[in-house]
């Protein structure tokens, strides 16, 4: 087996030059024309009950099947190591049809492991998709785990506290249960879920795996079985990715473990500066803690995605986003600019009680900048705290 940076590259694109060109072509027919009257409606029928298109099929309609859509699936199963993917329009598209794939057979009840994407937990906590939930620690997985659950979820780097949890030990808890991670912050340079028992590997694709800020988009990770079941619910309720989007997520995989690496040198030499700032009282980050000693492990190294916590709440965090100048006030993470933001008032606005990250905690997605000029911009921003604010009880 090559090396991850090796299949990076190439993953996805072995018959590119049988085909004569040196990039994979973008198709964006709609609609295809069909042979005959019967092969056109046993390819429909397979299609849409989320068979994948054999080789010499008929692909018939775009919201069944997409070719350059597959390419970009190829090559993500084989970085997160399963045999397939199903792209979305979006990591909550992808989220929904995971639940939606989940609960059948009279099973509706989740286990969900807090925190999560604020997107996440909303859905979860909403009962939107006719789920019901059990939040639980990792180590109340088990306990918590019924005949009718249907699926367990968590997230590991979690946004945006960046605690880690050990993957086969909560695939061990949960059983028989189907484990869903959400490995959007860690990409699969850094950490692999199914090596380590996770039945369905969610990302936000709009994240690192795009790396530039242009598409939304969404994927799940898993074996041929449930990406059936996938197939068919996307088919089914149209939440398909465009193959523009496609097409640059795939390129965008060739430059994912650079990207991924270089950021992350640059998350740890600020996290190690902001855990020295008199104004701040807290650096998360898995540089700075890694209590249950999974970095090394589980995950192949800390990330680009750290938070903080500074003096004063939210009056204290709202004045360092707001005096940020090289760095953009924004959600999003995992792009090649880096972006500020406080999850207690936007990404995680809707996460209620205990579960609502800290007042003064802002999240910071780091890029390819040059360490240096970020930690000049956020010296600066942490200085336009008031006085007032800066001394007040945290
Ligand atoms: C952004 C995000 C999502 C949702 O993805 P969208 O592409 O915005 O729909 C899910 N999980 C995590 C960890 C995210 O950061």
């Amino acid at each position: 087996m090559t090396a991850l940076d090796t299949r990076a590259v190439h993953a996805g694109r072995d018959d590119l030059t049988g085909l004569g060109v040196h990039v994979p072509p973008i198709d964006l027919s709609t609609t295809n024309p069909l042979p005959s009257v019967d092969s056109g409606g046993d390819a429909y029928q397979a299609l849409a009950t989320g068979e994948p298109l054999h080789p010499g099929g008929t692909a018939v309609y775009q919201r069944l099947w997409n070719p350059t859509v597959a390419r970009f699936e190829t090559a993500l199963a084989e970085l997160e190591a399963t045999t397939d993917a199903v792209a979305f329009a979006s990591g909550m598209a992808a989220l929904t049809a995971t639940l939606l794939a989940a609960t059948r057979d009279g099973k509706r009840h989740l286990v969900a492991v807090r925190p999560l994407y604020g997107g996440t937990d909303h859905v979860l906590a909403s009962g939107l998709l006719g789920t019901e939930v059990t939040w639980a620690r990792p180590d109340q997985v088990a306990a918590a785990v019924r005949p009718d659950t249907a699926l367990v979820v968590v997230e590991t780097p979690a946004n945006p506290t960046l605690d880690l949890v050990d993957i086969a030990a909560l695939a061990t808890a949960a059983g028989g249960v189907p484990l869903l991670v959400d490995n959007t912050v860690a990409t699969p340079v850094l950490q692999q879920p199914a090596r380590h028992g996770a039945t369905l590997v969610l990302h936000s694709a709009t994240k690192s795996i795009g790396g530039h800020g242009d598409v939304l988009a969404g994927v799940v990770a898993c074996d041929s079985g449930w990406a059936a079941r996938l197939r068919q619910v996307r088919a089914l309720t149209g939440a398909v990715l465009h193959p523009l989007g496609a097409y640059l997520l795939h390129r965008g995989l060739q430059t994912l473990p650079l990207r991924v690496r270089a950021q992350q040198a640059g998350a740890e030499k600020l996290a190690a500066w902001l855990a020295t700032h008199p104004h701040v009282t807290r650096v998360h980050h898995p540089s700075l803690a890694d209590p249950a000693g999974l970095v090394g492990r589980q995950l192949r190294g800390t990330g680009s995605l750290l938070s903080f916590e500074v003096r004063g709440g939210a009056p204290a965090a709202s004045a360092v986003a707001a005096a940020c100048r090289l760095i953009t006030h924004a959600v999003s993470l995992g792009g090649v600019d880096t972006l500020i933001q406080h999850p207690a008032s936007l990404t995680h606005r809707p996460v209620d009680g205990p579960a609502k990250p800290p007042a003064g905690l802002l999240r910071l997605s780091v890029g390819l900048e040059d360490p240096e000029d970020l930690h000049a911009d956020l010296a600066h921003a942490l200085d336009s705290i008031p006085a007032e604010d800066s001394e007040a009880a945290v």
